[in-house]
């Protein structure tokens, strides 16, 4: 068949954002008048780094935990930056899967850290790499993992490799930051314990509302170690003083009012249905082209191409023909030239469809 990309409507698989429609826009403008006008004097003034006690108590509560380890800021993305110039100095080494979400390589370098990336495997972090990493005297400090439907292969850890981190954590003394802003977005199996539950006092979980309600309110949060506690505000408050309470409380709002249960339950409704195309289209065209991820949740497909297809053009080709792909190398510190990241979640289901259809054609010509 050929195709003609004359007037072919634009197939975005580049960003991992939530799908425009998802956004709770009446429920969130109410929530904002309702606590402005409760409360706009203590959340419209300067006020304490760690963020809005009322939404603070409420995570912490959730955990068993004192409130002082929960920390708000504007995004969880925001939270990583900070650790890392807390708790690393530059030529510090720290580890990562790989693949891993393309922006943290990029603070992490920012940070002029030393990066080790491990291989993932279908159950997550190849572990028993970094065990013998760790044996042999690479000094790795930090380890950051995102376990629940990665960002960008989807896949998830499985509980043994978990439980397994966390001994090789206290074994040889380096942090475990896992990062699981997916983890409730699950649309079938069987939920796995976070790692930061195997181990609340030593791990540091970070997650955010970005997903789940909305992306530009920068509404992130992290459990902290109680020994974290002091430099990650003190360095928050000399950089910004403190993140939005506004947007603090209209989440806390929204979730006081039931209205997260709710809009969780539309949500995994909605893009489960938009996973399921995806996989049913990469059954029906990449079958002996490739090889991808079958994840139960979370916004991404992972796709490798098999290495005999000439893949160096791709991303100029399929922009042209209004297929826009994010290049495989920038999650990887070395290889992924054959990887293509597919985020599922903001795309109608013709254009999963056509998308997918277009990117077989590309990739055969
Ligand atoms: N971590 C991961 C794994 C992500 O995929 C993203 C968003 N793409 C972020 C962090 C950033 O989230 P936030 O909006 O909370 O900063």
């Amino acid at each position: 068949m050929t195709w003609t990309y004359v007037d072919m409507e634009s197939i975005f698989f580049t960003r991992g954002v939530p799908a425009r429609e998802s956004i709770p826009v009446e429920s969130l403008a109410k929530c904002a008048q309702d606590v402005i006008l409760a409360s706009g004097l203590d959340i419209l003034q300067y006020a304490p780094a760690a963020g809005y006690l009322p939404l603070r108590k409420s995570l912490a509560t959730k955990k068993k935990m004192d409130d002082s380890r929960v920390f708000l800021a504007q995004g969880s993305l925001q939270i990583l930056d900070i650790l890392l110039h807390c708790r690393l100095h530059p030529g510090d080494t720290v580890a990562v899967e790989q693949p891993t979400y393309d922006r943290v390589l990029t603070l992490m370098r920012r940070a002029h850290l030393e990066i080790v990336p491990i291989d993932l495997q279908s159950d997550g972090l190849d572990v028993e790499k970094l065990e013998k990493e760790l044996n042999a005297g690479v000094p790795i400090r930090l380890l950051y993992v995102i376990p629940d439907f990665q960002n960008p292969s989807g896949i998830s850890m499985s509980l043994e490799k978990r439980r397994r981190l966390v001994e090789l954590s206290l074994q040889f003394g380096f942090c475990i930051v896992e990062d699981s802003p997916y983890r409730n977005l699950r649309y079938a199996g069987e939920e796995i314990p976070s790692i930061f539950d195997l181990s609340p006092e030593s791990v540091i979980q970070l997650s955010s509302y970005s997903k789940l309600i909305s992306p530009g309110l920068r509404v992130g949060y992290a459990f902290l170690p109680p020994d974290m506690v002091g430099s990650v505000n003190r360095y928050a408050e000399d950089t910004y003083i403190n993140a939005s309470y506004l947007n603090h409380a209209i989440v806390h709002r929204f979730i006081q009012d039931g209205l997260l249960d709710e809009h969780l339950l539309f949500l995994k409704g909605l893009y489960g249905e938009r996973l399921r195309i995806l996989l049913a289209a990469l059954q029906e065209n990449m079958e002996g082209i490739g090889s991808w991820t079958i994840p139960q949740g979370g916004f991404f497909v992972g796709l490798w191409v098999n290495e005999k297809y000439d893949l160096s053009s791709l991303i100029s080709r399929a922009a042209a023909s209004e297929l826009h792909l994010s290049a495989g190398h920038g999650f990887f510190m070395n290889g992924g030239e054959y990887f293509i990241r597919l985020p599922f979640c903001a795309l109608t289901p013709e254009n999963i469809t056509t998308g997918i259809a277009r990117l077989r054609q590309l990739i055969l010509e």
